[in-house]
């Protein structure tokens, strides 16, 4: 399988998406930011250090970022195929990104945008609850993805909760991020010619129905 790096704004939902390429096709799916919310969460000395720029909606420092996502990529299931998202967020990190590759020996693959309306971001980001068992993705506003009994998890029975950059307040400051610091990325990889944009402005569906024909014209999916 092509390995895959996700490029959108925050509430796009490069999340769900990924989750859901996860268990259709069994790839591995890293996120950058859930790797830096488990060290805040076990409270160690990462997770000190990088707690207030989370919640703040700021970035945590390359080299920080690069020793975590360097780590995950080693192990023995990273072989598979993996879904970057959230990473890189600049073009510095992207240019990082491949001498960790050809150290790794593993390839690029492919970019995908999600493309979305700034309107619906904050609807995503506001209405989002997360299951803080199995990692399952809600969204209260949204009647395709809203739990079946309120704050419990259909899949595990674990309780929701809300991330604490999910606000508009936090939101501001991470979009402000994403176009000044992220979006330079669709530029860069455009030029390498493997980046392709998805409307991502409908259901989860409809935006994996597109990718899964990008996919499956590169040959991927059924591998
Ligand atoms: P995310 O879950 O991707 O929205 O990331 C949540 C937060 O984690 C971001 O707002 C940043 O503070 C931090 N973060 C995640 N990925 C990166 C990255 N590649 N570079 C720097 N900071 C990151």
């Amino acid at each position: 399988m092509e390995n895959i790096i996700l490029i959108a704004a925050p509430g796009a939902g490069k999340g769900t998406l990924a989750k859901s390429l996860k268990s259709k096709y069994g790839y591995v799916h890293i996120s950058t930011g859930d790797l830096l919310r488990d060290a805040v969460n076990k409270g160690d000395d990462l997770g000190l250090r990088v707690k207030d720029i989370l919640a703040s909606g700021g970035l945590v420092d390359d080299e920080t970022v690069y020793e975590i996502l360097k780590a995950r990529l080693k192990e023995d299931d990273c072989k598979k195929g993996v879904i970057l998202d959230g990473f890189p967020r600049n073009v510095l990190q992207a240019v990082k990104y491949e001498e960790i590759l050809s150290e790794l020996n593993m390839n690029l693959g492919v970019v995908i945008v999600l493309d979305v309306e700034e309107e619906l971001l904050v609807k995503r980001i506001t209405g989002r609850r997360i299951c803080k068992d199995c990692g399952e993705i809600y969204n209260i506003y949204n009647p395709m993805m809203t739990p079946k009994k309120e704050n419990t998890c259909d899949k595990c029975g674990g309780s929701l909760y809300q991330r604490s950059d999910d606000n508009e307040e936090a939101l501001k400051s991470r979009y402000a991020t994403y176009l000044e610091k992220t979006q330079p990325l669709i530029d860069y990889y455009q030029k390498k010619n493997n980046l392709y944009i998805v409307d991502s402005n409908k259901d989860i569906n409809y935006t994996l129905e597109q990718v899964e024909k990008i996919l499956n014209d590169l040959g991927d999916s059924s591998d």
